[in-house]
């Protein structure tokens, strides 16, 4: 009898453990009916022990994703052996919500999970329990890394007073394209792009003024490309624009709407309203170009026709 009692009381400390360790834990039956669901699952899935012990874990918890939480639970049964989940994988598999301040933007719980097979005394599978971690102090410091890795690596290829690709990222994207259309014989355009007799615009009105000039030709570049077309700035007021998959035609016409805009905008800035002019010139993408600086240097050629010529035009690199 007193062997009874002692493994009785083990039995009930035991218990106790598993009520008030600070992980979820749940014991399921071959119908996924719950026979264990410990104090931290009830209180932050805000149920009760009697509405919860002897209930199917799919109508206490509607929001279970059934098929692959079957799938995770009958493979446990299946193979005997346990399996983790992180969540990474899935972010949470209980919507707990979590109401500390300190997760203010953060509304659920995020879970690692581990499925572990009971054996009873025959050496059978006849439960499941369910081990549930919040991770999501980890979680969220690894989400903003990661964000903050992003913010990074987007300043580092920023230009800071235009907001287009600089120089050094324009170069990369641009030996990306060149290599690409080495494979795909596709049509491309390397636009470059200076503004005409800008030294005078700085000098009467100053650097301010040349700033935002600068600001507006981007401006228009953009609010004139797709999406997909590569603008940057090269130089001072020199940049550089990236058309792929467009043929001859379709790259006179961007830099021809792009000219236009430009002379018929006008700059306010500190009281002074300036108007400015910017030669253009093209190359388009040809097998016979052996190196991507070769692209760049043909499109300058082009660009240095155009204010050899008159300046406010656009030039192609070949053409006569
Ligand atoms: P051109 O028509 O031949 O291009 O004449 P230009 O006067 O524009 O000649 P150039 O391209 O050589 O002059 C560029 C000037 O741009 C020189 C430099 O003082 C000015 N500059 C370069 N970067 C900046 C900048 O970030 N802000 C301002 N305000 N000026 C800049
Ligand atoms: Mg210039
Ligand atoms: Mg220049």
């Amino acid at each position: 009898m007193e062997s009874t009692d002692t493994s009785f009381q083990d039995l009930h400390w035991l218990l106790d453990v598993i009520q008030s360790t600070d992980v979820g834990i749940v014991v399921l039956d071959r119908d996924f009916n719950i026979e264990i669901f410990n104090r931290f699952m009830q209180v932050h899935g805000d149920i009760s022990p009697e509405d919860a012990i002897g209930i199917n874990v799919f109508s206490l918890f509607p929001e279970l994703e059934k098929s692959w939480f079957e799938r995770r639970i009958n493979s446990v049964f299946d193979l005997g052996i346990s399996v983790y989940t992180t969540w990474q994988e899935r972010e949470h598999i209980f919507d707990f919500k979590l109401e500390l301040p300190i997760h203010h933007d953060q509304k659920l719980m995020y879970q690692n999970s581990t499925f572990i097979p009971l054996r009873n005394a025959r050496d059978e599978v006849e439960r499941v329990a369910l081990v549930i971690y919040d991770v999501t102090d980890s979680a969220i410091n690894s989400i903003k890394l990661e964000q903050a890795k992003d913010e990074l690596l987007l300043l580092s290829r920023t230009d800071r007073l235009t907001n287009l690709w600089n120089r050094g990222y324009w170069e990369e994207r641009m030996i990306d394209e060149f290599l690409r259309n080495k494979r795909t014989k596709t049509n491309a355009a390397l636009v470059m792009l200076d503004i005409d007799h800008f030294k005078n615009i700085n000098d009467t009105y100053g650097h301010q003024v040349g700033d935002d000039s600068i600001r507006e030709v981007s401006r228009l570049i953009k609010e004139n490309s797709r999406a997909i077309d590569i603008c940057g700035r090269y130089g001072g007021e020199e940049f550089t624009v990236l058309l792929p998959g467009t043929d001859l035609d379709g790259a006179k016409y961007f830099c021809e709407r792009l000219r236009k805009a430009i002379e018929e905008n006008e700059v306010r800035s500190g009281g002074d309203t300036v108007s400015f002019t910017v030669s253009l010139g093209i190359c388009m993408w040809d097998e016979r170009l052996s190196y991507p600086t070769d692209w760049l240097v043909s499109a300058d050629k082009a660009l240095y026709k155009s204010k050899g010529f008159g300046r406010n035009q656009t030039q192609v690199f070949g053409e006569s």
